[in-house]
């Protein structure tokens, strides 16, 4: 079974096309600059080398046009016809209240889409649009949307509501909905796969630490908590994030710096986090690099990072009366050992003892802690893309 995941911003569009019998990706790329000159089009086939190529695509129908030539080109293409599809599966990033899990695409869930993009104005749109050009090309394929939010619904009313007079999450739904559900779900289904345990009986904590970074408490494979909140702006220090603040410093910077307060969030989420502490990158190669270096500020900018992770990890524990499971996913999470060990020096008094050798062999799927401690501490490489055809496919079958 083949499933086209299609990933679409304002002006970009990400595509896999994944053949989830066998777990591998087709082929891959990205449409960029959509509607802007010097747009451009990238291909990656299986085993063969990336091309790029500058390609006029003046709006999201052209960039689907040229994904579906782009994999049935006869020579670099990897299918013969579009039959070979089974099913289109979008990311969308909000579904609100509304959506509890993936949904085929119909008018109405386009509408529900549209309703809720007020809390997403910057991604819900270009999903839409992309959902709509895919629809009018690829008309006999089933399409489904898979929702950043969906997996966090299960959060209770206790680790949803913020503390703020009541009547804005009835007139509004100012509420924490958490992101990155989909790495959220996969890696607690594969940490249970690893440890070899039925997920009903597992509290695992996820740390999901990419350029934007999230945790969540799973209890019995349901997320019961979550850091990120309305916005993807809660919760950890992230490359360009501040995470949590207190509220006021938004209207003292407002005064004291002549600023809108959209000004002011423009700062607390394009350059706070460890760019905004350090100066010198968003990028925690270039950050581990100026510590090593003697860079002071870089050094306390990966300490205030593990420490704000670390203080999750111990809420969650909480949360969750105990701890069985910790796993670190994404770009750090994956490939940072010197965060994980950071985090983990926090952790001795739920039990957590690291293998160092295993911390530092790599970025593989594997267990890190010291064999038979618990709680269990994993890495779990995501793969955001594969369960979303894998969640298209759950629809289609
Ligand atoms: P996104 O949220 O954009 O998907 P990723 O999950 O790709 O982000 O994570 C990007 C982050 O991962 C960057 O800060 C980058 O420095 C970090 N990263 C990627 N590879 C490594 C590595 N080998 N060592 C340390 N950090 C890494």
């Amino acid at each position: 079974m083949k499933v086209l995941v299609i990933n679409c911003g304002s002006s970009s569009l990400k595509y896999q096309l994944i053949d989830a019998d066998k777990d591998t990706v087709m082929a891959k790329g990205l449409c960029e600059r959509i509607g802007i000159d010097g747009s451009n089009f990238e291909y990656k086939k299986d085993g063969a080398e990336k091309l790029s190529r500058l390609t006029e695509m003046k709006d999201h129908k052209d960039a689907v046009s040229v994904v579906i030539s782009a994999l049935t080109d006869p020579e670099n293409g990897v299918i013969s016809s579009l039959d070979e599809i089974d099913a289109v599966g979008h990311r969308v990033v909000h579904g609100g209240e509304r959506f509890n899990r993936a949904v085929l695409i119909n008018d109405e869930v386009i509408q529900a889409i549209e309703d809720v993009s007020d809390l997403a104005p910057l991604h819900n749109p270009g999903a839409l649009i992309g959902i709509r050009a895919c629809m009018e090309l690829m008309p006999s394929l089933k399409q489904a949307a898979v929702f950043d939010t969906a997996f966090h619904q299960t959060m209770g009313a206790e680790a949803y509501l913020y503390a703020i007079p009541y009547e804005y999450y009835e007139k509004y739904k100012v509420r924490r909905y958490g992101f990155h559900g989909t790495s959220h779900a996969y890696v607690s289904e594969r940490t249970a796969a690893v440890l070899n345990k039925d997920i009903k009986d597992l509290k695992t904590v996820v740390c999901h630490l990419g350029n934007g970074a999230s945790i969540s408490a799973v209890k019995g494979g349901k997320c019961v908590d979550t850091s990120m909140g309305l916005t993807p702006l809660e919760g950890l220090i992230m490359g360009t994030r501040s995470g949590d603040i207190d509220p006021a410093v938004i209207t003292f910077l407002m005064g004291k710096e002549n600023l809108t307060g959209q000004e002011v969030i423009d700062i607390l989420n394009k350059k706070s986090g460890v760019l905004g502490l350090t100066g010198i990158s968003s990028d925690f190669r270039d950050i581990a690099k100026a510590a090593l270096e003697g860079n002071e500020m870089a050094e306390t900018a990966l300490q205030a990072y593990a420490l704000r992770v670390a203080k999750y990890i111990g809420a969650y524990a909480a949360a969750m009366n105990g701890i069985d499971a910790i796993a670190f996913t994404a770009g750090i999470g994956e490939n940072h050992a010197g965060i994980r060990k950071r985090v983990c020096d926090y952790l001795g008094f739920l039990g957590v003892k690291l293998d160092d050798k295993e911390n530092e062999s790599g970025s593989d799927e594997r267990v890190i802690s010291v064999s038979g401690t618990k709680p269990a501490v994993l890495v779990i490489p995501t793969n955001e893309e594969l369960s979303i055809a894998l969640q298209t496919l759950a629809l289609v079958d």
